[in-house]
């Protein structure tokens, strides 16, 4: 039977638990352990698939097509965990599967409460992962922070859980904030301790107390928090901010005892730690031998975590490179405002993220055009790709009025439409092209040559598609063609041969990035930008500078 760690948030949203929760993950993989990891999500909305990325941020796409949390991307980033459906579940999601068991008549003629038929649907999800093959460890993370009306059946859920497989199974692990008050010149534990004291009204006494905090924590004030939150004085871990990088976390919690800890209350059969690889990773990272500016234009790019997994992959491609990469937030409106010269000319690579809705579609056209005339590395992703056909389309092959069908239904040429399939669905959840989907990449081309395979497979999340009506237009005029499905009715990769580096694909290739394996795309855009400033060092082009 696999053990529990369930993992939950005091105090203020935004502490890092997914963070957190990996880091956890990953340490007890390292000793030699085998994890499965979820998110439970106390929001209503079935998955974050129809939440606009200012309320959310990113929305993460697995294998299996679901869409779900950030947090999932940072288990995927730090862990081997397999990730499914079953690893995120909201509340929208278990009161939907309850009510069609009650339309069904699954209870027999019996009112249906939160306790037990909400909490007996949570705590069965929570099973389920931990019957997911030989399974050491499942480690459940409650979304929200303690206190919130919305989380309360999951934390009345997991602290049933413990009852029904005993509590030497299980381990309450709850991430907390002790704030430093400037006027006083202290940190403060009095929030903590309130936190705690909400969390054991509803029956939960936390067996360690992680500590997010922007100083070190004294002694004396571990001790306040052991003695007023009855935890042991060791439980309480320190985990400070980490200003240089998210893959330090796992690092600190390990040299605060974390992983002894942890091991040690649910008496865990591990082997000793080896963090050799990741020390090596941080190492590359601490020792830059290039440095380059990544242009990031999109609608989105004052929100940081809307693009989280593409500023991750590129962070992976530079430590792999051990390159500095300095990402140049733009929003493309600005571009359409002030022109892609005077925003653009200084960066060594230019990415075009995805994205939904018009606004901004312009300034994105503009600045993949600024980078196809003056050679700048490009990389487009989704609608990345879908603006690099569109202004292929209006300048290179002189269809003026080019565009997608979903900026302008009446465009005299769809050089980007809606595939039949999607043009009958009305609902807005879950319908999109979804998930792991297969493309087959042309002999010769550039995404041959940097995935150094002919098949591979990537994540998808779009609706529209490549209209193969333009195909050979476009190929005469110099655009290739170099992924499809394998039955090469979808357009997956489109590249520019006569270009340095300028590459745009269908799919998100960021979700399949990791610190310790970048994605090859990611890799190659990075080892483009590389040389592109390697050569403007030797002989300075006029726009760089600007
Ligand atoms: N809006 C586009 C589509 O639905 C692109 C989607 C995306 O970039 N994820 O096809």
């Amino acid at each position: 039977m696999p053990k529990h760690i369930f993992v939950t948030g005091g105090v203020v949203s935004s502490l890092g638990k997914g963070l957190t929760s990996a880091s956890i993950g990953m340490v007890l993989e390292q000793r030699g352990l085998s994890v499965r990891m979820q998110k439970l999500d106390p929001y209503i909305n079935v998955d974050p698939g129809t939440m606009s990325p200012y309320q959310h941020g990113e929305v993460y796409v697995l294998d299996d097509g679901s869409e779900t949390d950030l947090d999932l991307g940072h288990y995927e980033r730090f862990t081997n965990s397999p990730l499914t459906r079953n690893s995120n579940y909201t509340t929208g999601q278990i009161y939907l599967s309850v009510i069609e068991k009650e339309r069904r008549g699954e209870f027999l003629g019996k009112t249906v409460q939160v306790i037990p038929h909400v909490t007996n649907e949570i705590k069965s999800v929570i099973k389920k992962l931990g019957e997911d093959g030989d399974v050491d460890v499942v480690i459940t993370e409650i979304g929200g922070t303690v206190g919130d009306i919305e989380s309360q059946p999951f934390l009345e859920a997991i602290r049933q859980y413990s009852l029904d497989i005993g509590k030497q199974h299980c381990l309450y692990i709850h991430l907390t904030l002790v704030p430093y008050l400037k006027a006083a010149g202290e940190l403060k534990t009095k929030p903590t301790q309130h936190s705690v004291g909400q969390l054991r009204e509803i029956g939960i006494q936390p067996d360690i107390l992680i500590c997010r905090t922007e100083r070190s924590i004294s002694r004396d004030d571990r001790e306040k928090m052991a003695l007023f939150c009855n935890v042991p004085f060791e439980a309480v871990i320190e985990e400070k901010d980490k200003d240089f990088s998210i893959y330090e976390v796992p690092l600190s919690l390990v040299e605060n005892g974390l992983d002894e800890l942890i091991v040690q209350n649910l008496n865990l059969d591990a082997d000793p730690l080896d963090l050799n690889n990741w020390r090596d990773l941080l190492r590359r990272l601490r020792n830059p031998q290039h440095e380059i500016s990544i242009a990031v234009v999109g609608k989105y790019a004052e929100h940081f975590d809307a693009y989280k997994s593409i500023y991750e992959a590129l962070d992976h491609a530079g430590m792999h490179h051990q390159c500095q990469i300095r990402i140049g937030r733009i929003l493309s409106e600005d571009v359409e405002r002030e022109g892609p010269e005077r925003l653009l000319a200084g960066y060594d690579g230019l990415l075009v993220p995805g994205g939904f809705g018009e606004r901004g579609v312009e300034g994105k056209v503009e600045a993949i055009r600024f980078a196809r005339e003056k050679g700048i590395p490009f990389f487009g992703i989704c609608l990345g790709m879908q603006c690099a056909a569109i202004e292929f389309a209006r300048n290179v092959v002189g269809l003026e009025k080019a565009h997608s069908t979903e900026f302008d239904k009446d465009t005299p040429h769809p050089v980007i439409c809606l595939l039949d399939e999607q043009k009958q669905i009305t609902d807005m959840g879950g319908t999109m092209r979804l998930g792991a989907q297969p493309a087959v990449l042309a002999p010769g081309s550039l995404a041959r040559d940097v995935y150094e395979d002919s098949d591979v497979s990537e994540r998808h999340r779009h609706r529209y598609e490549f209209n193969n009506v333009y195909r050979q237009q476009f190929a005469a005029h110099g655009l290739s063609f170099s992924g499809a499905s394998p039955d090469n009715s979808l357009v997956e990769i489109v590249e520019l041969p006569s270009h340095p580096w300028f590459l745009a694909v269908q799919f998100h290739p960021e979700f399949k990035s990791k610190p310790t394996k970048p994605q090859p795309l990611f890799a190659g855009f990075v080892a483009a930008a590389i040389s592109r400033h390697a050569q403007k060092e030797r002989s300075p082009a006029p726009e760089s500078q600007v």
